[in-house]
């Protein structure tokens, strides 16, 4: 039987960082992810990690007061003081690992302005960052000498009551099912954008984790708070990083005006990331812009610079959308970036399932709350994966495995698998039920949300959930089934996307991301505390908890 201390679902940076912690604190610990590591999403991260150093003259205190002020009063400010407190250690951490971090004409680490932030506080690799950081987290990965399941698909959670014991996971490569017993295990899976169509995210990041540890009774928090980035490509809905606007780019409307300066006259293009993305749903939807996008316009910063410091975008422009941004504005739109919500934890990444603890995009320990601050989730990853590493290590000396039948539960989960391979093909598709799914997402639970088109999503998933429970797996085979792996991934979709949208009817007023036109103002007597979601019999059940204010008082938000 396969077991280990501490098992850490997903490779990306948060599982990766959780997995070197928890083997370093002494537990046998292994990883798990359904795609080859340096594959996982981070690697798409594109424009920093921020920190406040003092020998820079910045101030944690600083930080932590323009994310609260990001998250419109939402994060938790606890959680957030630590993550502002740990974030220079952490970035050296990287650094002496190994991230080759630009560097000033000092020869000083090199920094960038970024969205909703009075100073550049931004440490970055060009404008691949993610993918700097995650190739030197995997040498660490792999010096430490953990144990790796690499594509290997976690199925389903085991557990004994709520305790869990294990985990089920599908053997890509040749179509076997594992049993791995674990006494704890690290949730790192990653984000749900692909619940949105499009979306910035990459094909592989569907929710998994927050729907396995929903159905296993973990609650889900804030996941109305779903992050329009103000600067997606048109037409394929790829990233283009906030660090242009960060080295100076502007925003243009059809006539050439920057109109951030009727929103935002002391941030402009650098107000945080909901406040522009409104921004320009207003102007395009007032007719200001061209073929549903506005501009976004480099060509004054100069090729020098473009070529140093934002080579990736532009390639990216002119394979996707024809436009070299050398020479001419770029046309984007605002599109599904990043999810605040998550898997709701405390500051150690424990959650209310004994033995299960999340961190990164699929956490939510509330450090983003209504808002994030663009280079502050791949600091959150960095932070507490190591921190819930840390904590399953030591917590998992004092544990037992759990003993389990694992014949049985092999068994189990194979005759689920194998049904839905034999069902009938009754012409449905699960790309049609994924691409609904995106649709209406995108809709009704974009950049403006209103009571009418929230409740059409909502009569929608449960005939899409129906559609689902018949849909035919059309390879039969074992070897690489990608069919059955997608459709498998649709079914975390559903419970998500599900629990996104009663969230955020629920909420009835206007709040960092979530922007009502029905309630379209902030309303801090009634709605300041978060909204949980937990899997009841009947569908999802709404919960709340309070928001926990350290020394910052909720104010008016103004860039
Ligand atoms: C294009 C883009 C650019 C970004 N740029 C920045 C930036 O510049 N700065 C910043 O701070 N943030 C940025 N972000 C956000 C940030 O990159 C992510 O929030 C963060 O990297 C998520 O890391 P993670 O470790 O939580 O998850 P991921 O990196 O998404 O990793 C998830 C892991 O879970 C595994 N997994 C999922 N489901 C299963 C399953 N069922 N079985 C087994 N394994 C599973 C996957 O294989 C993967 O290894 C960006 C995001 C995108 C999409």
């Amino acid at each position: 039987m396969l077991e280990h201390d501490v098992l850490v679902i997903g490779a990306g940076l948060a599982g990766m960082r959780a997995a070197i912690a928890a083997q370093a604190g002494g537990a046998n610990t292994a990883i798990i992810s359904k795609v080859h590591p340096v594959r996982s999403h981070s690697n798409a991260a594109q424009g920093g990690i921020n920190a406040a150093l003092t020998d820079r003259g910045d101030d944690w205190e600083e930080h932590a007061y323009d994310t609260i002020k990001g998250s419109d009063f939402l994060g938790d400010q606890d959680a957030i003081e630590i993550m502002c407190q740990a974030a220079g250690d952490s970035l050296i951490d990287l650094e002496h690992m190994g991230v080759t971090f630009n560097r000033d004409d000092e020869g000083k680490l090199g920094t960038r302005a970024f969205g909703g932030q009075r100073r550049a506080r931004t440490f970055f690799v060009g404008d691949f960052t993610g993918q700097a950081m995650l190739h030197v987290m995997f040498e660490q990965l792999v010096k430490s000498g953990i144990r790796s399941y690499e594509e290997w698909f976690v199925t389903s959670l085991i557990q004994d009551g709520e305790q869990v014991a294990g985990v089920l996971a599908l053997e890509i490569r040749t179509g076997q099912l594992h049993a791995i017993r674990a006494k704890t295990v690290i949730f790192c899976t990653g984000g749900c954008g692909r619940l949105f169509e499009p979306s910035t995210n990459a094909l592989i990041v569907t929710g998994d984790g927050m729907g396995l540890a929903y159905n296993a009774g973990a609650r889900l928090m804030d996941m109305e708070m779903v992050q329009y980035h103000p600067t997606t490509l048109a037409g394929s809905g790829v990233l283009i990083s906030e660090a242009a606007r960060g080295e100076g780019a502007f925003l243009r409307d059809r006539n050439g005006d920057r109109f951030m300066e009727k929103y935002a006259p002391n941030m402009m293009e650098l107000a945080s990331r909901d406040v522009v993305s409104r921004a320009e749903q207003t102007e395009i939807d007032a007719g200001n812009g061209v073929d549903g996008c506005l501009f976004l316009d480099c060509t004054h910063l100069g090729e020098a610079l473009i070529l140093e410091k934002l080579s990736q975008i532009r390639e990216i422009g002119i394979d996707l959308a024809g436009a070299d941004m050398i020479k001419e504005p770029i046309p984007i739109r605002p599109g599904m970036h990043y999810i605040m919500g998550g898997i709701k934890t405390d500051i150690d990444g424990l959650t209310n399932v004994p033995g299960i603890y999340a961190a990164g995009e699929c956490a939510n320990v509330s450090v983003h709350g209504g808002n994030r601050l663009g280079a502050n989730s791949l600091l959150d990853t960095i932070v507490f994966g190591e921190r819930s590493g840390n904590h399953a290590a030591s917590a998992s000396r004092d544990m037992d495995f759990i003993e389990f039948n694992e014949d049985e539960a092999v068994r189990k989960e194979e005759a689920r698998i194998q049904a839905m391979l034999d069902r009938p093909d009754n012409g449905d598709r699960w790309g049609s039920i994924r691409q609904a799914l995106g649709d209406t997402m995108n809709k009704n639970i974009a950049v403006y949300r209103n009571q009418a088109g929230m409740e059409e999503t909502l009569r929608l998933i449960p005939e899409l959930k129906a559609r689902y429970a018949q849909v035919p797996v059309h390879n039969k085979g074992r070897v690489f089934n990608t069919d059955l792996v997608f459709a498998l991934e649709l079914g975390y979709m559903l419970d998500c996307g599900e629990a996104i949208a009663v969230s955020a009817l629920e909420r009835k007023e206007s709040r960092g991301a979530q922007a009502r036109t029905d309630f379209p103002t902030r309303d801090d007597e009634n709605w300041l505390k978060h909204i949980t979601v937990t899997r009841g019999e009947e569908g999802p059940e709404l919960g709340y908890l309070p928001v926990t204010i350290t020394k910052w008082t909720p104010e008016e938000r103004k860039y």
